[in-house]
């Protein structure tokens, strides 16, 4: 295991009152707490807690990127109250009212470019499809996103390696449209054998 990771969870495990020095206590507390949070998952899914699409929202706005291996920080989670539109579907000046609504959001919200310009980029976009809003392709929504953000969240959208687009409609239909995005650094670019090392991990070695 990666010794930023075993220090989080042995840092993790003394917050929760455990001896940081007893790494077979903090194992089982570590299989515990996992346990634990799968089972709530699967209650609040059992239980309908997901019926608000702002949960819903929040929960998907939330998933860590497995693939890229980045430490969970930092992530930005940056909520966009505005629309979804399709690149292919709108015209110049609506495509240019989005870009400039865009920009104000992000500014207000005084998010600016935080990544240098080698810099590789995991993202995650939930576009919610508002009452008002006609169904619209995910991969038209994506484009006119990307070209949007450029310049405003990073320098070119050539530096997104890993994409991941969820599109969802509120069946209640009690919303405007708006975007969630989740950004992060991606590793994926480091080593190429990313996924086959990440379970080497598993596999070999131990927390101790
Ligand atoms: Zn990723």
């Amino acid at each position: 295991m990666r010794e930023s990771a075993k220090e989080a969870i042995l840092n993790a495990f003394k917050e929760s009152g455990g001896d940081p020095n007893n790494e077979s206590a903090c194992l089982d507390w570590l299989s515990v707490t996992l346990a634990m949070n799968n089972y709530h998952r699967y209650t609040e899914l059992l239980d309908g807690n997901y019926a608000s699409i702002d949960h819903k929202l929040d929960k998907l706005s939330q998933h860590h990127c497995n693939l890229c291996k980045t430490s969970p920080f930092p992530i930005k989670r940056i909520p966009l109250n505005l629309p979804p539109i399709s690149k292919q579907a709108s015209d110049s000046d609506s495509r240019k009212h989005f870009e400039r609504s865009i920009k104000t959001h992000l500014e207000l919200l005084n998010q600016e470019i935080s990544y240098p310009k080698d810099e590789k980029i995991c993202l995650l976009v939930i576009f919610l499809l508002g009452n008002k809003d006609r169904d619209k392709d995910l991969d038209n929504m994506s484009k006119a996103l990307l070209d949007a953000l450029n310049n405003c969240l990073f320098h070119d959208d050539s530096a997104v390696i890993h994409l991941n687009l969820i599109k969802l409609r509120d069946d209640k239909n009690t919303k405007n449209g708006e975007i969630m995005i989740n950004i992060r650094r991606s590793g994926l670019h480091q080593n190429n054998d990313v996924i086959f090392d990440a379970r080497n991990h598993l596999k070999h070695e131990s927390i101790t």
